[in-house]
């Protein structure tokens, strides 16, 4: 039985999944490092902002923050609450899981690696992905704690699982994007027309996710709204060819997806979208999407 509940990093994502958890729980704790979004949140949810070691008392705490290195860093030296479930929505590394696992044990807590998928809106909506790693009991515990904003939520295996269908996840969104923007500049040096272009194109075999939303809602319009900042792509792009590496195996399509993804990256401000990778085809082609 979950008395209590806690988000910990209240960002892009994470405001708006710890949204849904009072319609569920009648004690949820946030905490965010700058703190007044966390006092926004309260004042908006219904939510307590607490201090860090308070809302780490919760039976189930959630984090979302950029990067593991960000959560091993706000683990370190936290005293943690033994019978609790650390539940991890960053898109983090999955060496990094398996090491939590072994480090919270200590204090009798589950680290379960849960990233999510959905974007914003998805979290908005309470529609996200949820795809978790590590313990199958932990996981049975905290899944209603999940179910306040995933809508489709699997167990994918042993600790790190989850991190690793998410890196691989945003690895073939990456090289859609970038097979998509070489093919819509291809086409309108033939003169297309691309809005008709894609509709025949999502009409049929060649479509994807990318090609269906991403670039009619962000590039076609040059709205490009900051969401789901490129550097964060290229952190995940960078941890599915570790996953690659380390398996020893050859992924030259994916290699090459990354190598633009990290590109784009390095020619864009930090704080662009990631849609905007698109701009350094552009760049070369001097041909606009649109
Ligand atoms: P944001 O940059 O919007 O938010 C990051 C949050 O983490 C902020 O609350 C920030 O606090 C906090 N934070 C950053 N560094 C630290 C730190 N060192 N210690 C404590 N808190 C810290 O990121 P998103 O919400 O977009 O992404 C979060 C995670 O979710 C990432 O791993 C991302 O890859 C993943 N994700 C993002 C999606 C999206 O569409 N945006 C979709 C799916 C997954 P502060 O307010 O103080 O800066």
């Amino acid at each position: 039985m979950i008395q209590s509940v806690a988000f910990i990093g209240l960002g892009a994502m994470g405001y708006r999944m710890a949204a849904h958890l009072p319609k569920h729980f009648d004690t949820v704790y946030v905490w965010n490092r700058t703190f007044a979004k966390a006092e926004q949140h309260a004042a908006e949810y219904a939510t307590q902002a607490v201090a860090l070691e308070q809302a780490v008392q919760a039976d189930i705490i959630f984090s979302c923050l950029p990067t593991s290195a960000d959560v091993e860093h706000l683990l370190k030296d936290l005293p943690l609450k033994a019978g609790s479930i650390w539940v991890d929505c960053t898109s983090g590394v999955p060496e990094s899981a398996r090491k939590l696992v072994t480090q919270l044990s200590d204090q009798g807590v589950i680290f379960l690696d849960a990233p999510v998928s959905g974007q914003t809106i998805g979290a908005e909506n309470a529609t996200l992905t949820v795809m978790v790693g590590g313990d199958a009991q932990g996981f049975e515990k905290a899944l209603p704690a999940m179910q306040a904003f995933g809508k489709l939520i699997k167990h994918v295996g042993e600790s790190g699982s989850g991190f690793a269908v998410k890196a691989m996840n945003n690895m073939l969104m990456a090289a859609h994007l970038c097979a998509a923007a070489e093919g819509l500049t291809t086409l309108k040096a033939h003169r297309v027309n691309l809005s008709e272009a894609l509709d025949c194109i999502n009409a049929s075999s060649g479509k994807s996710m990318v090609t269906e939303t991403v670039i009619p809602q962000r590039i076609l319009n040059r709205s490009f709204p900051l969401t789901f900042a490129l550097p964060l792509l290229a952190k995940d792009t960078g941890i599915a060819i570790d996953l690659a590496q380390e398996a020893k195996l050859s992924v030259p399509v994916l290699a090459l997806a990354q190598n633009l993804i990290q590109a784009a990256n390095s020619l864009s401000d930090k704080n662009s979208d990631f849609s905007t990778a698109v701009k350094m085809y552009e760049s070369w082609s001097k041909i606009t999407i649109e």
